[in-house]
């Protein structure tokens, strides 16, 4: 395959320039980090899970006419994806109480919540993706109030879903972290979902047991991370076939 250009590197995917215009390669690392890049590591296989575990549920959630970026799956570390104008706020739903809703509230991990919270956050590292109001958003021109309507009807939406598909493999989908991205198509706009969605976003726990099958793993030095990320994929019925040694995948070409 010929060689593609780097266009961004973040925390845990690279973006390559994609085979055709508007679209991009989306590579996914097993680099994991916490607390704002403070905490480091390899989550072994991580990448490989991420990959199928997001085309999954992209997939599943384009099937009830969700618009995503994802195209499709191109191997074991990539997929294509719609190169979409990302906007810099990350969209947080919350089911149960957990993180840092139950630090900054002191409301105990594990609270349900009487109705499901949307938060929104300003995409910046050097900030610290401070929590920010739609006041600000709007003020700051980071999102129309049509582009909120949107998130917020979208948001909402793919929580019942996931909700309700979690539920069905024996998971509490506690909550998870939405990014959105406008596409352009002549002269219309339309927000697409973007992004990943996968245990580095979600909070997943075991709905008998609470058990966490998530980054928390990671982020609170649990142990077993490997295994909840591998768990998720069995539940969802797309491990890797050959099991394990699968999930190395090819190495990143440069
Ligand atoms: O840390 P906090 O409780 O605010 O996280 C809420 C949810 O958003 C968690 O599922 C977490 O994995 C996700 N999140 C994320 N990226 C961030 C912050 C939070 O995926 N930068």
């Amino acid at each position: 395959m010929a060689r593609r250009r780097q266009l961004y590197e973040g925390k845990a995917k690279i973006l390559f320039e994609g085979p055709e215009p508007g679209t991009l390669v989306q590579y996914f690392k097993d680099d994991a980090t916490a607390g704002n890049g403070a905490k480091k590591g390899i989550i072994t296989g991580k990448g490989v899970l991420n990959n199928r575990i997001s085309e999954h549920l992209m997939l599943r959630l384009n099937e009830i006419g969700v618009p995503t970026h994802f195209v499709r799956r191109l191997n074991m570390r990539e997929q294509l994806i719609r190169e979409v104008e990302i906007i810099p706020i990350e969209v947080v739903v919350r089911n149960v109480s957990a993180g840092s809703l139950s630090k900054r509230l002191g409301i105990p991990e594990g609270t349900r919540l009487p109705r499901s919270i949307i938060e929104y956050y300003y995409k910046n590292d050097a900030l610290g993706d401070p929590m920010v109001a739609e006041e600000h958003i709007t003020a700051f021109g980071w999102a129309s109030t049509a582009d909120m309507d949107d998130m917020v009807a979208l948001a909402l939406r793919i929580n019942d879903f996931l909700t309700g598909l979690f539920l069905g493999i024996g998971i509490t989908l506690v909550d998870f972290k939405l990014e959105f991205g406008r596409l352009w198509e002549n002269e219309d706009m339309r927000l697409v979902l973007a992004d990943e969605i996968s245990p580095d976003n979600c909070r997943l726990w075991d709905s008998k047991t609470s058990e966490k099958l998530d980054k928390d793993r990671f982020r609170r030095d649990l142990g077993r991370v490997e295994e909840a990320y591998q768990e998720v994929a069995k539940r969802l019925g797309i491990l890797p076939e050959a099991g394990n040694n699968d999930l190395k995948g090819p190495e990143l070409m440069q």
